[in-house]
């Protein structure tokens, strides 16, 4: 295939003066515009000018079996010549879709079969907590409505995915659904009070559960939602134990325990599903996406259990139909995108590598804890993060206006690798295949990115 060139300059222009850019510091993007990334190749990424950059961010937490995937290129394409849409509502399905709802059944753990599909990882939030109040209403009891979430918890950015998002700064001059959801203390390990013990911790975290449902009522509260590990809250690590714990209180509560497993999912912590085999939890409903279709298309998966689905698959009031779904639900171009993509997974054993190389990752990148403002290097696996900090024994923050994050970035940008800088925080959250060889290249590069940032 030829490649096809791009004026670049031309494309700068139009994106700069019609492009509204999520999650983008206008006051940046006026004067400097794009980067423009054309092409991508297992692991790496290039800019319209021809630079080479090893991808750190996979993407945006999803690209996890790599770039360039010609296998999963043709997959769609085949599927978008053959039959590239039709509907899904009512009792129309298409073979990808069918295919994937039985492959994620068999994949997920045993007791979640039933999956309804979306187009993102928002959406997929979104979908759920309808899904959930629609549970409780038909079982009759109405007032089950709020959903419990967690400060710096990120769920996405639709209205109530946004409303369920903890993280302060998202939701700057925006409103909020405060009336549906309640936010507890994120766990935060690194940051959890002075002194005090991570089994200390644990109680303390699960005692303000506790509370929280005793001032609320259980009656009046629908679900907990929660990420496995929180991603773009700071990568931040539960104390052990905690999400088994606060599980056990959610169901003597009968209130449903959300996995939101949208970055966790899909290999990333080396499995395809961490909720069960990781963290030894049982969710009446993961939600996954990103990983799900390594990017590739947009695609998101809510997998319901048995025990939900009685009461959601049963017949509604006369005449009614579950009237919920997207016109892209189960849309079969990007179902056929993440058949392939997990076919990969499953034959080249991508998941086992995470486990084997994943361990390797997080020790070398704590060999740059010397580094004068690396406070913390955490994780799990094939999601890290790095917190930069003014003063290592107190942890205080650098001002926000030294911009650590972008500027340890920026150097590791300049010498071939993308990590994304979040705050004061760097995100390293990669494709699947790296190996130990681009680990140390990978590793390399950031020592000498930490010790270029004064
Ligand atoms: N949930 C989690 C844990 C996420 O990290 C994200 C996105 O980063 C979302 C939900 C939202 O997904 P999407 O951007 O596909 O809507």
């Amino acid at each position: 295939q030829p490649t096809r060139h791009y004026d670049a300059q031309a494309l700068w222009q139009k994106d700069k003066d019609h492009f509204i850019h999520p999650f983008t510091d206008f006051s940046v993007f006026h004067d400097k515009g794009c980067d423009l990334i054309t092409d991508s190749d297992g692991i790496y990424v290039s800019d319209a000018h021809g630079n080479r950059f090893i991808d750190g961010i996979a993407g945006l937490w999803c690209v996890n079996v790599g770039h360039g995937r010609a296998e999963i290129g043709q997959a769609m394409a085949e599927q978008a010549t053959r039959m590239a849409y039709f509907s899904t509502f009512n009792n129309l399905s298409n073979a990808p879709a069918a295919e994937l709802a039985a492959k994620l059944a068999e994949l997920a753990p045993a007791h979640l079969n039933h999956v309804f599909f979306s187009c993102g990882g928002s959406a997929a939030n979104d979908a759920t907590i309808r899904l959930v109040h629609y549970y409780f209403n038909r079982l009759g009891k109405p007032n089950k409505k709020r959903i419990l979430s967690r400060r710096n918890a990120y769920h996405g950015t639709t209205y109530l995915a946004a409303s369920l998002t903890g993280i302060e700064s998202n939701n700057w001059d925006f409103d909020t659904l405060d009336h549906l959801v309640t936010h507890l203390s994120e766990a935060n390990l690194y940051r959890r009070p002075e002194g005090m013990s991570e089994a200390d911790y644990c109680d303390q975290l699960v005692a303000e559960l506790e509370e929280t449902i005793e001032r609320l009522g259980a009656d009046n509260i629908a679900a907990f939602i929660a990420e496995p590990i929180m991603g773009a809250g700071g990568v931040l690590m539960a104390p052990k134990g905690y999400h088994a714990r606060m599980q056990a209180v959610c169901r003597d509560n009968e209130i449903l325990f959300i996995a939101d497993e949208v970055v966790t999912g899909f290999g990333r912590l080396g499995h395809f599903f961490a909720s069960e085999a990781v963290f030894d939890t049982r969710p009446d409903i993961i939600n996954c996406a990103k990983g799900l279709s390594s990017g590739y298309a947009p695609l998101g998966a809510t997998l319901i259990s048995d025990d939900l689905f009685e009461v959601l698959g049963t017949p509604q009031r006369k005449g009614g139909v579950l009237s919920t779904g997207f016109t892209y639900s189960g849309h079969p171009v990007s179902c056929a995108a993440a058949l392939a993509n997990i076919e990969i997974m499953e034959r080249e054993g991508i998941c086992a590598s995470v486990r084997e190389v994943g361990p390797y990752l997080e020790r070398q990148l704590k060999t740059l804890a010397d580094h004068e403002t690396v406070g913390d290097v955490r994780g799990s696996h094939f999601m890290l993060a790095i917190e930069n900090v003014a003063d290592k024994a107190t942890k205080e923050l650098l001002p926000v206006e030294a911009r650590v994050g972008d500027r340890v970035a920026a150097e590791a940008q300049k010498r071939g690798l993308i990590i994304r800088p979040v705050g004061h925080l760097n995100i390293i959250s990669p494709p699947l295949i790296w190996d130990r060889e681009v680990v140390d290249r990978v590793v390399a590069i950031l020592d000498e990115a930490f010790a270029a940032t004064t």
